[in-house]
């Protein structure tokens, strides 16, 4: 008997339903040709357009179904015309990642040659390093309480030994799982601003402490605004990087950016417990309806689900077939043939994922 596994699924707002269906029928496809596991999807009610309706964005119930599944797949959220009586958009996402502890925000970031970027590549040099933004505390701590008045408003920054000693070991496990996949030299960078705030010095600090557990990998600092400078310089110096939320939130669209866009970029928030796999773009209200949107960032989330609930799991077909459909999409990509107009091509959402399908053995 294969193991199933429950995944919650949120459609979002939005191009989210558009991007969601392709990549669930992917999965499908993928657990249909292995003897070791099964899905059972679990679609869930939240976002802009509920709360439009309902005056909830996220039910109880839904957060529950969140808690249970063994994985939570999250499509985008959010609509600028639908906003809170503060003014501020809808975003669930934000609340799963408190709610659920999801503390580490996973970015990967990678350019492969013949991949549209706008960084000039010397022939063949590839790019592939991971950024992980603490999600849960830093500068968004006082998301929705900054105080306000008349000619002056202030927000918090909360770095917390707790979260910064889990978010440490976090990367340099990372780190390890990468270079043992023959992925990076093993090295993990904590990105701050210890030359001028005190707060960073103490992020930079326990992030020192926690590198003395990692005798056989390597352990550097970059300033943040260096950093935004050598991701556009000489990117593949990096490995793994790892800093706050604020500036991970800002670092993290620049390397889409760098992959050619919000299309191709996929992410993991990830807890002790939970994680919740979701293309890093928005819901894409100029594009909604179309059928144009990009479905691979959100196709190349599900493979990081697969590598997640595969290692959490023990279960090595889970963890070969996100390799093969992350090598999958990236074939596509390559080819050039059927990619949606946001990567230079002019295929269909529906014909772009059917390319990766069909690469499957599916249809
Ligand atoms: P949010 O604040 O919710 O992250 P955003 O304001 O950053 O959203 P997006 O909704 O991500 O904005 O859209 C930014 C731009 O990128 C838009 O022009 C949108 O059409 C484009 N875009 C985003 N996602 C995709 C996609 N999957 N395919 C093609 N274009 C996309």
């Amino acid at each position: 008997m294969p193991s199933s596994f429950e995944i919650a699924v949120f459609e979002g707002d939005g191009i989210g339903p558009e991007v969601t269906s392709p990549a669930l029928r992917i999965l499908e496809k993928l657990s249909q040709n292995s003897a070791t596991y099964g899905f059972e999807f679990n679609t869930l009610p939240a976002g802009a357009t509920l709360y439009a309706s309902t005056g909830e964005s996220l039910p109880e119930t839904s957060l529950d179904g969140a808690r249970k599944a063994d994985a939570i797949l999250l499509s985008a959220m959010g609509l600028p015309s639908i906003r809170k009586p503060d003014g501020t958009e809808i975003s669930p996402q934000l609340d799963l990642r408190n709610e659920l502890d999801l503390f580490a925000g996973v970015r990967p970031v990678r350019i492969s040659p013949g991949q549209r970027t706008p960084l000039r590549l010397e022939g063949g040099q590839s790019v592939d390093f991971v950024l992980i933004r603490e999600s849960t505390e830093g500068l968004f701590y006082s998301r929705g309480t900054g105080e306000v008045g008349p000619d002056e408003a202030r927000e918090t920054m909360v770095i917390t030994r707790k979260t910064s000693e889990k978010l440490f070991r976090f990367a340099f496990e990372l780190a390890r799982q990468r270079k043992a996949a023959g992925q990076g030299e093993g090295r993990v960078t904590c990105v701050d601003k210890a030359n001028v705030f005190r707060s960073f010095a103490f992020f930079r600090e326990i992030f020192d402490g926690e590198a003395k557990g990692y005798p056989d990998l390597l352990a550097d600092h970059a300033y943040v605004d260096a950093t935004a400078l050598w991701m556009v310089e000489k990117p593949w110096i990096f490995d793994v990087m790892v800093t706050e939320n604020m500036f991970g939130d800002i670092l993290s669209d620049l390397g889409a950016g760098l992959m050619g866009g919000l299309g191709l970029a996929p992410s993991a928030d990830i807890g002790d417990d939970h994680a919740v796999f979701q293309p890093c773009h928005g819901s894409a209200p100029d594009i909604a309806g179309q059928g144009v949107a990009n479905p691979f960032a959100m196709i190349l989330s599900a493979a990081m689900m697969l590598d997640w609930l595969g290692l959490r799991h023990d279960q090595a077909d889970m963890v070969r077939d996100g390799v093969l459909l992350r090598d999958t999409v990236y074939a596509v990509i390559a080819e050039g043939r059927q990619i949606t107009r946001d990567l230079g091509g002019n295929s269909s959402t529906e014909e772009a994922a059917a390319a990766v399908l069909e690469r499957l053995g599916g249809s």
